[in-house]
């Protein structure tokens, strides 16, 4: 079994509060939302940081964005705006090293980010 806790849910292991599913990726409520809509979009092979990306993941890359545009009109977030954030490593403030993208809204998001 692996430890990688997002592979876990790509693998039917856990059951998060799922938004929508492809064959490449998979889109879930985030366990500890920090705006009042914030879900997750995985790609389901694993992969570790976008630092971790090549060439040869430009689809599946691009799978994972245009699940975040599906999942934010899919929570009706597409009128007022939102914002999609892909956090990368240590210092980007990476938690859970299996790529991951945020979706978050429904709040006035202040940017520069923290
Ligand atoms: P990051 O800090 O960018 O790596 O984001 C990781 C995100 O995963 C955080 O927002 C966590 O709340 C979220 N998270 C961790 N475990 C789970 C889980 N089992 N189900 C849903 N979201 C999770
Ligand atoms: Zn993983």
């Amino acid at each position: 079994m692996t430890d990688c806790v997002f592979c876990r849910i790509a693998a039917g292991e856990m059951e998060p509060r799922i938004i929508l599913e492809t064959e490449s990726v998979l889109a879930f409520h985030d366990l500890n939302p920090v705006a009042p809509q914030h879900a997750l979009v995985i790609p389901r092979r694993h992969i570790a940081t976008l630092d971790d990306t090549a060439p040869e993941d430009r689809e599946v890359l691009g799978d994972v964005m245009l699940a975040g545009a599906e999942v934010a009109r899919k929570l009706e977030l597409e009128k007022k705006g939102y914002r999609t954030v892909m956090n990368c490593g240590h210092g980007g403030g990476q938690s859970v090293y299996h790529i991951h993208l945020h979706v978050l809204g429904g709040r006035n998001l202040s940017w520069p980010p923290g």
